[in-house]
């Protein structure tokens, strides 16, 4: 994989603990609807990150952060942060991973997003709507609070304008004037449908998310073949 250079355009928050990151690649990256990047921090320490964006994108977004301040994103951050006030270019592997959209599949897809996850799920999300196929889409988005649903608006207008989109955002500790769904997001889905067979169902979250609700979901009817998450190779 050949290392591309890239200037930090951005950085905004989209929450307290979670920043949308911009970066102008010098050459145009490939990489398929839910692929990740690997930012070189240095030439041992790589880190991946999913990139929130889709393939006729210009610039190159990710979503950095967590539910708390952490020492992966938090290195991470402080590294483009200094790079880009320094006015000097990160280096950047990618499009990595095997968990990206199959564009060619008929199945209904659950998308399923804990905290994070969501950048992986959102480009997957776009890919979609700009495909404008007809497969219903039922996207879970799990956080610990409701403000950490930083794209929730857009969510929800997709999904009063779109009939075979569902955006179901589920809230693990609410406070009392949330009205909407509560718990673990994975056992939202095993709620909701009596089994899983048909689905195509693509995951990215906390690694503990991801292996319950593979076990979980596999339990319900799924089938491993179309299950796709590149944290299961970390699990
Ligand atoms: C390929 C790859 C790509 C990555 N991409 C990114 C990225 O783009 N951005 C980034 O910041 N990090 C990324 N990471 C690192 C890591 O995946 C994230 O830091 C992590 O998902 C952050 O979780 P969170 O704190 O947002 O979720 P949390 O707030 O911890 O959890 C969110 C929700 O997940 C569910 N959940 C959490 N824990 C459990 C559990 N034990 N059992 C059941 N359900 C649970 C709950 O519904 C919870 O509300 C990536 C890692 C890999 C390997």
């Amino acid at each position: 994989m050949n290392p591309t250079q890239c200037a930090v355009e951005a950085i905004t928050p989209l929450t307290p603990f979670v920043q949308r990151v911009l970066l102008r690649p010098e050459q145009p990256v490939t990489f398929l609807p839910g692929q990740y990047l690997q930012l070189c921090l240095t030439e041992q320490d790589k880190r991946p990150f999913s990139l929130a964006c889709t393939p006729d994108s210009q610039l190159l977004e990710l979503h950095i952060g967590g539910s708390k301040a952490d020492e992966y994103s938090s290195q991470a951050l402080n590294y483009l942060m200094q790079q880009q006030q320094a006015g000097q270019p990160v280096c950047i592997e990618g499009g990595l991973g095997q968990a990206f959209l199959r564009a060619e599949r008929d199945n209904p897809i659950v998308l399923l997003a804990g905290g994070t996850g969501f950048s992986y799920i959102y480009s997957l999300a776009q890919a979609l709507q700009q495909q404008g196929q007809n497969r219903p889409v039922f996207l879970y988005w799990g956080v610990r609070e409701e403000s950490s649903l930083y794209l929730q608006q857009q969510l929800a207008s997709w999904a009063s304008s779109q009939p075979g989109f569902r955006f179901i955002p589920v809230v693990q500790e609410p406070e009392a004037s949330w009205q909407g769904r509560t718990g673990l997001v994975h056992q939202a889905v095993l709620d909701d449908f009596v089994s899983l067979d048909a689905y195509d169902i693509y995951i990215a979250g906390p690694f503990p998310m991801v292996g319950m609700a593979r076990d979980a979901f596999l339990q319900q009817g799924a089938h491993r073949e179309q299950m796709f998450a590149d944290a299961f190779a970390y699990i």
